[in-house]
């Protein structure tokens, strides 16, 4: 069992300042793997002093110096990556080779996008050529608490502290109680780049604790969070009353319009999206609208992914899912399962209970909804877990009109072969993000959404732009 009760404050690592001990909970067999600490108000405090006193020089570093820490970040990541995928797959049951390619590959993939797009950036620059004398000035926004989850965990991470650093802010950064030995690791990592002490600290703890006086801290200026909608408004609460920048990023409920004239792949590829990271993704497609046409040959397409879809260890290599996070995850995945049966939609892969052979750990088996209308509360909760419901459509305006009938508006998904219907569709629809045929989105693409899907964009230039204020300078030239 891993020992893990230190916090790095101030370029060194520390003890809490009163032992409060938390276990982390293995969850591919419910052992637990490590012991942390849940930080208290003087941790907190502690931390938030020290970001405070390096701002005062990092604020003004130069763009050069920050390129070359970052650089220098970004090398001992890929020296260290299997030791963040291990820390990503033991924490959050991702299998390691997922934890490998997509989960330790999303943190190496932003640190280094952003470095390519800090190369480029301009802090400074007139406001246009006719007003050469109005100078845009880009400064940091400051202190920065910046709060993560447990399903994307350096994902998160990376979205968040390395635009903080490329902008010139310093940080406290409070991941997941749930999985926080991650961004342990990404704090030694930070350690050895040798960035200036007090630009980044990391204390662990939980919501109610160091998440709310993070929240609330007089000396942070700004609240980056990934999460639950619920906290997403507790954080905006806290966040108000001194008028702190927040940037949130909360749920989803993907609606993926699979239209009749759709490739052949189309019903595959999106039950596989629905089902990767075992349904832990904001965005993750959850609700398939297909076509009445194609309908009931869709569902038996779904069917057949589903029972092709294994459930096994995240240390076993290869392609299937591993478990949900944790208890509280697997009982709520558990009650909407149940709560879909109560509510008469069709049971058409998967149900409640762990698949067999699977007593100890927190599986679950994939499960498929057909017959569901948008009203259920499958269709319109994030149950973050690997269930999807399938919703017919008779024609675009009601698939438009369904896909919108809901809170959230984080990604949608259309597949059809009709470029122009695809285009249309997609301008009509209330979400941050829309995908096309399975067209990624690359790397700089501003990630967020609508509605209460968040408020701002992470990722690329637009994710530079989160951490900084605007001022404008007349008479400069
Ligand atoms: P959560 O929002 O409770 O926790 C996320 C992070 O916020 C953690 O670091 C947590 O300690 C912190 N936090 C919680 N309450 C807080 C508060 N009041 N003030 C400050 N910080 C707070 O998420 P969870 O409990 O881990 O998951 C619950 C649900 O959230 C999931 O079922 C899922 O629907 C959703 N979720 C969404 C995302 C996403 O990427 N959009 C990620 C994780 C969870």
């Amino acid at each position: 069992m891993l020992n893990r009760t230190q916090f790095y404050i101030n370029g060194a690592w520390v003890d809490p300042s009163q032992a409060n001990n938390f276990n982390v909970i293995n969850p591919a067999d419910e052992s637990i793997c490590a012991i942390i600490s849940l930080g208290s108000e003087a941790d907190t405090n502690l931390a938030v002093g020290a970001a405070k006193n390096a701002l005062t020089t990092w604020s003004v570093s130069s763009k050069e110096e920050r390129i070359e820490a970052l650089e220098a970040l970004y090398s001992i990541y890929k020296r260290r990556w299997s030791d963040m995928a291990e820390a990503i797959s033991l924490e959050m049951g991702a299998p390691i080779d997922f934890a490998n390619s997509a989960q330790a590959g999303s943190g190496a993939g932003h640190i280094k996008t952003f470095i390519k797009k800090l190369k480029t950036f301009e802090f400074e620059k007139p406001l246009g050529n006719h007003a050469l004398d109005n100078r845009l000035v880009l400064e940091p926004k400051g202190v920065c608490a910046l709060i993560t989850p447990w399903n994307w965990p350096i994902n998160q991470v990376t979205l968040k502290v390395i635009p903080a650093i490329a902008t010139g802010c310093t940080m406290v950064l409070k991941p997941s109680e749930i999985a926080p030995l991650s961004s342990m690791v990404f704090a030694e990592m930070i350690d050895e780049a040798g960035l200036p002490p007090g630009v980044f600290n990391l204390v662990n703890g939980d919501g109610l604790g160091v998440g709310s006086q993070l929240s609330s801290h007089p000396d942070v200026d700004m609240v980056s969070f990934t999460g639950s909608t619920r906290a997403g408004a507790l954080i905006s609460h806290n966040a108000a009353d001194d008028f702190k920048r927040i940037g949130l990023e909360l749920g989803g409920k993907g609606a993926n319009i699979i239209f009749a004239d759709a490739d052949d792949d189309a019903v595959e590829r999106g039950v596989k999206h629905c089902f990767n990271n075992s349904g832990q993704s904001c965005n993750a497609p959850t609700r398939m609208l297909v076509e009445s046409s194609i309908y009931e040959q869709a569902i038996t397409r779904a069917q057949a992914v589903a029972a092709q879809t294994s459930v096994d260890l995240p240390a076993k290599k290869g392609k299937h899912i591993g478990p949900v996070v944790s208890q509280l995850q697997f009982d709520k995945i558990q009650s909407l399962i149940q709560c879909g049966i109560d509510e008469k939609a069709t049971l058409v892969a998967g149900g409640t209970g762990k698949p067999e052979g699977f007593d100890n750990g927190y599986y679950v088996k994939p499960t498929i909804f057909s017959n569901v209308n948008n009203q259920m509360t499958i269709a319109q909760t994030e149950i973050f877990g690997p269930v999807l419901s399938m919703i017919p459509f008779k024609d675009e305006e009601e698939a438009i009109s369904i896909a919108n009938d809901t809170c959230f508006g984080l990604t949608n998904y259309i597949q059809t072969q009709d470029i122009g219907k695809a285009k249309r569709v997609a301008k009509r629809l209330r979400s941050g993000m829309v995908e096309i045929n399975g067209a990624n989105l690359e790397m700089d693409a501003p990630f967020g959404g609508y509605k209460h899907s968040g408020i701002g964009r992470e990722g690329g230039v637009l994710g530079l732009e989160e951490f900084l204020e605007v001022k404008v300078i007349s008479g400069w030239e």
